[in-house]
């Protein structure tokens, strides 16, 4: 228990250091409260066409053919004669959404986010189209919903195709960008009859917007080079000219419409888009129409020394580059609306065609505009602290902004135009930069505690090790300990004074975490110092100098290690060292072969990191090399180890399965491409087969027989089939490569073992990773033990590293996930290419827990060493993490560390996992051998043959399959969810699902328990929150019950009597209504369970405490009846509301195929269906046998699986995320 302990507080403190970084560095830089600004004067434009071709390079619209032509004429035409044009440079990330919002809002979002939210804003923010009188979008379902949203009032109108069109591989993507010209042109036509359409579009201030995402979906299909994507530029070049005519023509050729054609992003030469590369971040821009600057052809040679002028053939045309979020002050002058409160854009003035008063008055209004964001942001930070901490912006006091403004006035009224601007754009540039001063005010602050809590940790964990795994000599404590009570009064004091100073400062919640969490983890070193004094005093009987030498080592392998995150190829160096090391202890005498294939096996893996990780062209025939790889090696392993280990019929069956398996794997991926690349979508039958490898691949080797390396082998096959068919390339052999070379490690270690004369050799083949391990075995931790835990560390940042980098995880190719899918989705496509990045260290996880076991080590000894040296890798990459630089090294700081703490505590987490998966066995269908470890069978219990006992542990294994799944793909939905969910609107349906979504919660907390106990076979927290836990399954059962017959009931309603409106209640009824369901059930449940549910139960094992979920026996017949009803009424209900919702579909069905009701209403009722299906799939099973349970009582061990399988309906919420659309459905 104490170990357990141990790491929840350990990953806590990770968890802790981990989220800091978000408040020290990812926090949103956004203020409010500022007054929205714009001139006076009369704009030159009533109008304007923002044209965004999403993913389209610079390069590839402005590089001629090589017959000198333009592939995109008519913007050609207009940079040459009517335009101005420039690179439009925008940051990291380089993604669609950043992108739009730097264009439309004028400020970069921060990566939190991204991270908090894909597709919907998670901060009000002020946009161009909020600021318009009207706006008009045509696009894609990803983008404009959240300008719609962000807007105040209802102005911003918008038009999207479904999301499901956005299919990359099978059709042709250029219908996108048809489709949007094709309903702008119908859109005018409809005007010129409806009047007051007409009238809202002569107004003044009004933007149209077109996005176009043809180019981006083709680039990601086909890369850019592709004939398609280029193509594709033609169509949208064609469609522009043709807008360009329609609307000039329906508003009478007034010369008021200003036009904007640019990019969000672009595009790298594979397809991806979210680094900095520069084929991601220049994206053009041209400007033409009112108010804008015709084409100015120069002669003397521009300031821009990068080449493109001339690969373009524009050196004679002036060019004009911007940031980004330049272009939304940009529009906001051109039509006269204030700039985005939030803008940090500087006006390109240049591009005007202006009076200069109208320039000058622009620049001031833009500094105007960015200096209230200035003050405001040093109002809010004075506010909050101290006033002797409080330095202000030295460049920037209230005196000098004054000057600035009143010298800037005059400039104008001199009409010093030039002046007047360039003193604005100096007060734009004090302004940003003081922007930033306040907004990393605390971090130095905050980046103390941080590390101070670090040291602590990694020195507590030290001690920890010191303590209970080193052999030290123990003297009777001569030095006494410095007495307790006053450590503990020094730390009270120390947690009072930072309080204090926190709550003057009127500082966040998060940070009295981040302050105090020092204390308690120093004053546990503290309390440890006795350990130290230990150690001490036993230094002269340690080798001292051999202590040094290892730990210079260790210290040059961490540096290498924190290398490797810059250079991969400093692994290989790695690698090839790591070869000699037979060689250098002097193992090769020993074991000739083994040392041998370690040196080749090395060597080979070496060579991964040296190959380039994106960019590289697929290569179908290498993933087929590499089945036949695995194929090869797992069948000479088989082979040669027929005589020492014969296997089970089973096994063998088993193993011959699942090489045939791997076989199929190997073929499908080169089956799924070349149908592709015939555009003939995804056969069905390489989808499925695809799917359930995912899914099997982890239940599989949990089949087999677990001793050692059949065990290994199983899971190697199994997640090599699962690894084949994400793979496109060369990496496909990483992985029969680097299991190779873990299996060679496993033998050479034992012999390295042997060679320190540790006795008591056992054959590797005949261990058996179940069988408990003999206490007494159990040794102490060597100074070699370093060693392990530091190759470990090694192997997995190359499992890591060895065929990705940092710059693969922000930009993946999606071609390696196209036997699963086609369609862009990208929570699923994450989520496949973390599975791929996960599954070379499950190998090497698996590898090091059966190095725990073969050389006799506690498994939490080894660790705590791995924990040390990963720490102190963090707090190398929390010192590197960097403010300044390019704002791509900034990112590349940041990730540095996320990726190593999360190592950490991804690593905790995996090893448990590998644990489950190394000793546990499924049996489906075979009785178990009885063996000792059986759980003890309770005394004087009146069933509790021995026969009820083999099936318990039969149960127990398929519960404890089925609980961590339920637990984190529950908690994965509900989290999702949370962030999804604004509980803004109080519907029936939207409480319902607000009350669901706590059911699920409160349920899921009770999960550990119940894992915790089927792991253990050991109830130890009492007879009272055993009936809790026990309980909280079924509450859970029946509330969510009750909560889907609501909602289903609500929207049939709806939709039977068509109901204008769902009723809508005040939130704080709604509240108090839920609220007081809950306490009801909260403490009636606990009442009634208490004085009769499992009262008299005859097991001693539950009264003494160490058996629970044995309630079976206490049904009496009046609650018998009371069951029977009560299943039945469930299984009736919910069979009918699924009949009716099924019909409700199919007459909307037919509807919507004449195309008489909206994509959105039939979505909703595709979605009640899914909660129906869901209903039906979780309850029914288990209420049909409970109707034949309640007269077999015996038959509890299958009550209890069937019972656990209702908690599927966790995963209820994942519905929602199958279509984008549901957050503009009614919900
Ligand atoms: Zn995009
Ligand atoms: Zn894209």
């Amino acid at each position: 228990m104490r170990v357990i302990a141990f790491f929840l507080v350990g990953l806590a403190v990770h968890v802790i250091f981990f989220i800091s970084i978000f408040d020290i560095y990812f926090t949103s830089p956004l203020v409010h409260g500022m007054t929205p600004r714009a001139t006076t004067l009369t704009p030159p434009a009533s109008r304007l066409v923002l044209l965004v071709a999403d993913g389209l390079r610079a390069d590839s619209l402005l590089t001629l053919l090589p017959d000198g032509s333009s592939r995109a004429p008519y913007l050609r035409s207009v940079i040459e004669e009517s335009g101005t044009w420039g690179v439009s440079h925008t940051r990291v990330p380089t993604e669609s959404r950043p992108g739009h919002v730097a264009l439309i809002a004028g400020f970069y979002e921060d990566v939190s986010a991204v991270a908090k939210g894909w597709k919907e804003n998670p901060v009000e923010f002020d946009s161009v189209f909020n600021e318009s009188r009207h706006t008009w979008c045509w696009g894609s379902p990803d983008i404009l919903p959240m300008f719609a949203k962000g807007a105040s009032g209802d102005h911003v109108y918008t038009y999207t195709y479904p999301a499901e069109e956005e299919d990359f591989a099978s059709t042709d993507a250029s219908r996108l960008d048809s489709w949007v010209f094709t309903q702008v042109k119908s859109f005018f036509q409809s005007a010129k009859s409806n009047s007051s359409l007409r009238a809202s579009l002569l107004e003044d201030k009004n933007v149209l917007f077109l996005h176009l995402l043809g180019i981006d979906t083709n680039g990601h299909a086909h890369r850019p080079m592709s004939q398609e994507y280029l193509d594709n530029i033609g169509l949208v070049d064609t469609g522009v000219a043709e807008l360009v005519s329609i609307v000039e023509e329906f508003f009478g050729y007034d010369g008021r419409t200003a036009y904007v054609f640019t990019s969000d992003h672009g595009m790298t030469n594979w397809g991806s888009h979210g680094a900095g590369h520069p084929s991601e971040t220049l994206t053009p821009l041209v400007v033409w129409g009112a108010g804008v600057h015709n084409a100015l052809r120069v002669t003397e040679p521009q300031p821009y020394d990068d080449g493109y002028l001339q690969d373009w053939k524009l050196e004679h045309l002036r060019r004009v580059d911007v940031s980004q979020a330049d272009i939304a002050p940009l529009m906001a002058s051109l039509i006269g609306v204030p700039i985005p409160v939030n803008s940090v854009g500087v006006l390109p003035h240049t591009y005007l065609n202006n009076s200069d008063l109208f320039k000058a008055e622009s620049m001031y209004t833009n500094a105007i505009q960015v200096l209230e964001q200035f003050k405001m942001k040093m109002t809010q930070k004075k506010e909050t602290t101290l006033s002797f901490r409080f330095s202000p912006y030295q460049q920037l006091t209230e005196s000098k902004q004054a000057g600035f403004i009143n010298k800037a006035r005059m400039l104008i009224q001199l009409e010093k135009y030039e002046d007047a601007i360039s003193l604005c754009q100096s007060l734009i540039t004090h302004s940003l930069e003081g922007l930033v001063y306040y907004h990393t005010y605390d971090r130095f602050f905050l980046g103390c505690s941080v590390v101070l809590g670090f040291v602590g940790w990694t020195s507590y964990v030290v001690l920890v090790i010191l303590k209970t795994h080193a052999r030290l000599n123990r003297h009777p404590s001569i030095l006494r300990q410095m007495p307790s009570y006053t450590l503990e009064r020094l730390c009270m004091c120390v947690t009072v004074v930072i309080t204090g100073f926190l709550l003057i400062q009127r500082s966040p919640v998060t940070y009295y975490i981040y302050c105090l969490l020092p204390v308690p983890i120093w004053y546990s070193v503290l309390k440890e110092s006795r350990t130290l004094t230990d150690l001490i005093q036993s230094a002269p009987s340690l080798p001292l100098w051999k202590c040094f030498g290892y730990f210079v080592l260790v210290a040059f392998g961490v540096e290498l290690l924190v290398a490797s995150f810059f250079y991969r190829a400093v692994l290989t160096v790695g690698l090839a060292v790591l070869s000699l090391w037979p060689f250098l202890s002097g193992l090769v005498g020993k074991a000739k072969f083994h040392s041998l294939s370690w040196f080749l096996g090395s060597l080979f893996l070496a060579l991964f990191p040296l190959m380039p990780v994106v960019g590289r062209e697929p290569n179908i025939h290498l993933v087929t090399c590499a089945g036949l790889l695995a194929l090869f090696t797992s069948a000479c392993y088989l082979w040669s180890s027929r005589r020492r280990t014969p296997l089970h019929l089973g096994d063998r069956q088993q193993f011959v399965a699942q090489m045939l398996h791997v076989a199929v794997c190997a073929y499908v991926p080169s089956l799924t491409h070349s149908s592709l690349q015939q555009k003939q979508g995804l056969p069905l039958l390489n989808q499925i087969i695809s799917w359930t490898t995912l899914g099997s691949s982890l239940l599989v080797p949990l089949l087999s027989s677990t001793r050692l390396f059949h065990r290994l082998l199983s899971i190697f096959l199994s997640l090599a089939a699962t690894y084949l068919l994400l793979s496109t390339g060369s990496e496909a052999l990483f992985l029969p490569v680097l299991s190779w070379l873990m299996f060679v490690w496993i033998n050479i270690e034992q012999e390295a073992m042997l060679a320190q004369g540790v006795s008591g050799r056992q054959e590797l083949s005949t261990i058996d990773f179940s069988a408990n391990i003999d206490i007494a075995k159990i040794r102490h931790l060597k100074l070699d033990d370093i060693r392990r835990s530091y190759f470990f560390v090694f192997f997995i940042i190359t499992a890591f590293f060895g065929t990705g980098n940092i710059a693969s995880i922000n930009s993946f190719d999606p071609a390696s996930v196209y036997c699963f899918l086609t369609v862009f989705k990208p929570f699923i496509m994450g989520g496949l290419m973390m599975w791929k990045v996960i599954i070379p260290f499950i190998i090497v996880m698996c590898t090091f827990e059966t190095i725990q076991v073969v050389t006799q080590l506690s498994s939490r000894s080894l660790f705590l060493i791995v924990l040390v040296i990963s720490d102190l890798m963090a707090l190398h990459f929390f010192f590197l993490v960097q403010d300044y630089g390019s704002w791509l090294d900034i990112g590349t700081s940041i990730s540095h560390y996320v990726i190593v703490m999360s190592m950490t505590i991804f690593l905790m987490l995996l090893s448990v996992f590998t644990h489950i998966l190394t000793s546990q066995r499924l049996v489906l269908w075979r009785r178990p051998k009885m063996n000792s470890t059986v759980v003890q069978s309770p005394m004087g219990s009146t069933d509790s043959s021995s026969s009820n006992n083999e099936a318990a542990v039969e149960y127990r294994t398929v519960l404890l399959a089925i609980f961590p799944v339920v637990l984190v793909s529950g908690t994965i939905s509900l989290s999702l969810m949370t962030h999804i969910l604004k509980s803004s609107s109080t519907s029936i349906t939207s409480i319902a699902v607000l009350n669901l979504i706590f059911a699920h919660f409160v349920f899921l907390v009770t999960v550990p328990f119940r894992i915790y106990y089927y792991v253990t076979q050991h109830w130890g927290l009492g007879f009272t929150w055993c009936k809790v836990v026990s309980a909280m399954i079924h509450i859970h059962m029946y509330m969510s019950f009750i909560f889907y017959v609501v909602i289903l009931i609500t929207r049939l309603m709806a939709f039977y009597h068509k109901a204008e409106q769902q009723a809508s209640f005040r939130s704080i009824h709604a509240l108090l209504v839920s609220g007081v369901v809950w306490m009801g059930v909260l403490v009636l449940v606990p009442c009634i369970m208490y004085f009769s549910y499992g009262r008299d139960t005859g097991d001693n094992g539950e009264k003494n405490g160490t058996l629970c979920f044995h309630f079976g026996r206490n049904i009496k017949s009046g609650a018998k009846v009371f069951n029977y009803i009560v299943s039945m009424l469930i299984i009736v209900v919910a069979a009918v509301l699924t009949a009716l919702q099924a019909n409700v579909l199919r007459v909307l069905y037919r509807e919507h195929r004449q195309g008489c009701t909206s994509q959105q209403d039939f979505d909703a009722q595709l979605k009640s269906l899914c909660f129906a299906l869901v209903m039906v799939v979780c309850f029914i099973p288990y209420h049909v046998f409970r109707l034949h349970y309640l007269e077999n009582i015996h038959l509890q061990h299958i009550n209890e699986v069937f019972l656990s399988l209702t908690t599927f309906n966790c995963l209820d919420m994942l519905t929602f995320l199958g279509r984008r659309t549901f957050l503009c459905a009614s919900w």
